[in-house]
């Protein structure tokens, strides 16, 4: 999938709590566009709920998320891209914003929700990032079962692999990672990413969005960000930091996104989506791929913002 560099993005103002989500940089076809961003609405209702009734950012994201990890369509938990060998090593990461904690995983086997794990790592805060076998041993020793193989991986999974090794190329972009960025009604910042990665990714690639700071990052004082697209291009940006530093110097958070995204797009040739939300409440997001499915939330608008 490339290029189109050409920057599409969305903002908005809210006040009090603010969610946005999204379901990947990619190339979705038209047809299916609605399909995913509905997956989105209802992700981001769920944090909604749990918002007015006072939840945490931290909670909020976790529950968007791991409903965009439940839902197949989307290169995360259930349905995730598979490796080389056809099996399912995923990535996740959280931080919040207000403790400047965080949680990540690489290279899990199949967990249902890695996110869900990230959290875990950051609540324990001994930890950053936990990778392979170890993570699942670390998951499995604090209360998470390992999930049958077989029930997270979808058909179209195993389809996308086989065109991959088909066409010989050595990993390809899936597009449908998943993300959230959410403000409390306290004003704390979280930001989480989850997915499966590329298909056909060689055994031990870890992309973007198991990093602090490439793919995840928030800091109150700033702004919160996740990121999908080129991995490999939005590690070497370290993107999503430079997100969140670029808000911290003044710019907006629609700015920020821009500058980042354009960045990327001109340096390293890399393409992708970012979604974010500031300090001050606004909520942003940006693509330079053909698609991202998204949706947004807040405390002062009417309704549910989506698209694709
Ligand atoms: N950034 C993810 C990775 O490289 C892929 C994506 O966002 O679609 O693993």
């Amino acid at each position: 999938m490339r290029p189109m560099a050409k920057l599409v993005s969305w903002s908005k103002r809210c006040d009090g709590w603010g969610v946005v989500v999204h379901g990947g940089a990619g190339n979705v076809d038209a047809d299916r566009g609605p399909l995913h961003a509905a997956g989105c609405r209802s992700a981001v209702e769920h944090a909604v709920r749990a918002l007015r009734e006072g939840a945490s950012a931290l909670d909020a994201a976790c529950l968007a998320v791991q409903a965009l990890e439940d839902n197949p369509l989307y290169n995360a938990g259930t349905g995730a891209a598979l490796d080389e060998a056809g099996e399912l090593s995923l990535d996740a990461s959280i931080m919040c914003g207000k403790t400047l904690r965080a949680g990540a995983i690489c290279a899990l086997p199949a967990f249902e929700h890695p996110i869900a794990i990230a959290r875990a790592i950051l609540d324990d805060g001994l930890r950053v990032l936990l990778a392979g076998d170890g993570a699942a041993v670390w998951a499995e020793k604090h209360g998470f079962s390992k999930a049958e193989a077989g029930s997270m991986i979808t058909d179209a999974a195993r389809a996308r692999l086989e065109s991959v090794r088909t066409s010989g190329e050595s990993g390809a972009w899936a597009g449908g990672t998943v993300g959230c960025v959410v403000r409390d009604r306290h004003g704390s910042l979280v930001a989480a990413t989850s997915t499966g990665g590329m298909v056909g990714k060689p055994k031990g690639r870890i992309g973007d969005s198991a990093i602090i700071g490439a793919g995840t990052y928030a800091d109150n004082a700033a702004g919160a960000v996740s990121n999908t697209g080129d991995g490999e291009a939005f590690l070497r940006a370290v993107a999503a930091k430079m997100a969140v530093e670029t808000m911290r110097s003044g710019a907006s958070c629609s700015e920020a996104v821009g500058f980042v995204l354009q960045d990327i797009a001109l340096r390293l040739n890399g393409i992708g989506g970012t979604i974010a939300i500031d300090a001050l409440g606004s909520v942003s997001w940006g693509r330079t791929t053909r698609t991202m499915s998204w949706a947004a939330a807040a405390e002062d608008w009417d309704t549910i913002h989506e698209g694709f």
